[in-house]
């Protein structure tokens, strides 16, 4: 009998739908009154595949909660149209479509860890569905606090509810706003880990705003840098590292390249050496 020789398996690919993901075009909103306004946006345009992951780097005060809010249909633009998936702000929430994480996570301090994962579910009179939260808990890595309050847990774990609570809905679209804006680097990178996993199982759509570098590209197709206010697109450039992302991936010298552009970009330190890398769209 002759042995056949073992291959490992192959990782299997993630193939994302063939729709459009983001779909913002001619984005401008303008905010206070006639006599002194205030352009927060101005004609921003954004377009990546269904299914795929884009974050939004900008300095402070650039518009990049407003681009979410508008997604999550919080605002109405001055002018333009946001669509994910297709569908309108309104249509989204209709279908229980989007799944928001901002980044105070905003959990009811009264409630349990498992009754503020299933709150969303509730307020869009959508069955109970325990076995999904049993699994969503799982996944966070919060099992055995399901009936923990908000107030006895570490601020990663709250963010780790507020994730879960995002995906409970069963997502197709996902609007994250900094979700791990205030937690100790470390933390931080144990969650982008975590959330990279979840979303490898779980691909929805996803934009995230950030204001770290390292985690826009650790986890994205695409990131897009904006400018200072009023807020445009500056560049929009494809991460083409391979996936699965691994953390080992963080010291290659691809990664430090794609690190080292998207600052020159944000900082105004473009160089020969942060020229773009092949395959940048303006
Ligand atoms: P970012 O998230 O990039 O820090 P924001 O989207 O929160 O920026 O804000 C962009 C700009 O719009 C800021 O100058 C902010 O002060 C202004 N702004 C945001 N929301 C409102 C509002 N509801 N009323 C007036 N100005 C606002
Ligand atoms: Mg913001």
């Amino acid at each position: 009998m002759t042995q056949e020789p073992t291959t490992p398996a192959p990782v299997p690919a993630r193939v994302p739908p063939a729709g459009t993901g983001v779909d913002i075009s001619g984005l401008t909103k303008t905010f206070g009154s006639r006599k002194t306004p205030v352009t927060a946006l101005e004609d921003v345009t954004l377009k990546t595949p269904e299914g795929s992951f884009l974050s939004l780097l900008g300095p402070s005060g650039c518009g990049k909660s407003t681009v979410l809010r508008i997604l999550a249909g919080l605002e109405t633009p001055s002018a333009g149209t946001a669509l994910m998936n297709g569908k309108s702000p309104r249509d989204l929430q209709r279908d229980h479509g989007l799944g928001i994480a901002f980044q105070d996570s905003a959990l009811l301090p009264w409630r349990s860890v498992e009754a503020n994962i299933k709150l969303p579910l509730q307020v869009a009179r959508m069955p109970a569905d325990d076995d999904l939260v049993a699994e969503l808990i799982e996944l966070v890595g919060l099992s055995g606090f399901e009936k923990a309050k908000p107030a006895t847990l570490s601020g990663g774990m709250r963010q780790r509810v507020s994730i879960a609570r995002a995906l409970v809905v069963r997502p197709t679209a996902l609007l994250l706003d900094e979700p791990f804006g205030a937690l100790d680097d470390m933390t931080r990178q144990r969650l982008n880990d975590e959330l990279l996993r979840i979303w490898t199982e779980k691909p929805a759509t996803t934009l995230m705003v950030t204001h770290g570098i390292a985690e826009a590209v650790f986890l994205s197709d695409e990131v897009a840098v904006m400018s200072p206010r009023p807020g445009r697109i500056v560049e929009v450039l494809p991460i083409d590292l391979p996936r699965p992302r691994v953390p080992e991936m963080l010291r290659t010298p691809e990664f430090h390249a794609l690190h080292d552009h998207l600052s020159g970009v944000l900082f105004g330190r473009r160089t020969d050496e942060t020229a773009a890398p092949a395959g940048t769209s303006r």
